[in-house]
């Protein structure tokens, strides 16, 4: 199927959560009806969704009766086994492909994969016991990052070593195997990078953007990255070499790391709207999502432009959450929240953007004050 998907046409999303239901309203708006896979009821995607398959994503029949009612597939959860994958494919049109999936779902294929193109990541190598680990720490040196190559998230599934005496343990506790070794990246910037890729293989790339995270959660995203042009434009290549060597059509989001000598580093590409591309709902004529639905619906992709700068804060936990009556009563704050009945510590409730003119993204006291109650304990660079 490579022509345009028609309006009312239905896209089928794999999982339930915010990032489904932003895809989703992304779809309505132009004229496509979603339709959600997910395990769960009452989620955040479903509720803005046309229809619902309730199912866990490895029940063969459950993936079928998905597949049966959409006309195209993607995905806001990666983790689909490559066995679910291979069914929906033999179904419908899947976008991203299973294989694209299947690089971003292994940090081992991930970064090989990443390097094969030429772009730099840490210095990593996989681990497959104890002792090939005690091998990996000694050429990498401490501190070094231990992570499960598989169903990491939000800092889930790592561990730091800094000396020899955490190796077994880390080993012991950190599931599932197979594991792979980082060297630390003492970076002065993590930076992420989100990009369109269509089915005629034209690419929309958007800003660069910094991230800033509390306890491995993403906290603040400032668009653009307060980084010199030339690194914003290398990570903004590298995004696009990925997008195309991978033969993307969806939206791949690639994170990085500015290291100490302004090299960049890739660490995780994830293909798929990403909590890094929200601030492009209110500052970009086509949000992230509009770029995603376009290019799933084999549309024609806009250029990725933004109007305005922005600084994106998530709303996470309790404590955040109970904020969210000050932020309906802040002027300037832009409030999105998702639908989630349970405001659970560390949990993604919502976000909000405050948009400055382009060029006038304020430096950290600024945008402290710009975002009133939700003025965070986020680091202080010298202004
Ligand atoms: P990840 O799950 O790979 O996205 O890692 C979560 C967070 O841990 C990143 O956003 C970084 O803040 C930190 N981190 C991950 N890998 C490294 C590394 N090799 N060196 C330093 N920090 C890291």
């Amino acid at each position: 199927m490579n022509a345009a998907l028609p309006p009312n046409a239905t896209i089928g999303i794999v999982g339930g959560g915010q990032l489904g239901r932003m895809s989703a309203m992304a779809a309505a708006r132009l004229g496509y009806r979603a339709h959600v896979l997910t395990p769960e009821e009452d989620s955040p995607a479903a509720q803005v969704s046309a229809s619902v398959t309730i199912g866990d994503y490895e029940d063969v029949a459950a993936l079928r009766r998905f597949a049966e009612a959409v006309d195209v597939i993607t995905f806001e959860f990666e983790n689909v086994s490559a066995e679910g994958l291979d069914l929906l494919a033999s179904l419908r049109p899947v976008r991203p492909s299973p294989d694209a999936l299947r690089v971003s779902q292994d940090r081992v294929l991930e970064k090989s994969f990443v390097n094969a193109n030429g772009v730099p990541t840490a210095p990593w190598q996989a681990v497959e016991d104890v002792a090939s680990l005690r091998d990996a720490a000694a050429r990498l040196g401490f501190p070094c990052i231990l992570k499960t190559t598989r169903l990491g998230y939000d800092g889930k599934g790592q561990a730091l070593l800094r000396g020899p005496a955490d190796v077994a343990p880390a080993y012991a506790d950190l599931d599932p195997k197979p594991l792979i070794l980082e060297g630390f990246v003492d970076f002065g910037a993590e930076i992420s990078v989100v990009v369109a890729r269509g089915l005629d293989g034209s690419v929309s790339v958007f800003d660069t953007v910094e991230n800033r995270h509390r306890e491995h959660i993403l906290d603040l995203t400032l668009a653009p990255a307060p980084i010199p042009e030339a690194l914003a434009a290398g990570a903004q290549e590298i995004a696009a070499k990925l997008a195309g060597a991978l033969g993307l059509v969806g939206l791949l989001a690639v994170e990085m790391f500015v290291d100490a000598t302004g090299r960049v580093l890739v660490n995780e590409i994830a293909p798929r709207p990403h909590n890094s591309g929200h601030w492009t709902i209110d500052a970009c004529p086509a949000s992230q999502f509009e770029l995603h639905v376009r290019a799933v619906a084999g549309l024609p992709l806009p250029a990725a432009t933004r109007h305005s700068d922005a600084v994106m804060k998530n709303l996470v936990g309790p404590e955040e959450t109970a904020l969210w009556p000050t932020v309906l009563a802040t002027p300037g704050l832009i409030p999105h929240l998702y639908g989630k009945s349970e405001a659970r510590p560390g949990r993604k409730m919502g976000h909000v953007t405050r948009l400055f003119p382009r060029g006038a993204l304020p430096g950290a006291h600024g945008i402290a004050a710009a975002l009133g109650p939700l003025a965070t304990s986020f680091r202080m660079d010298p202004e």
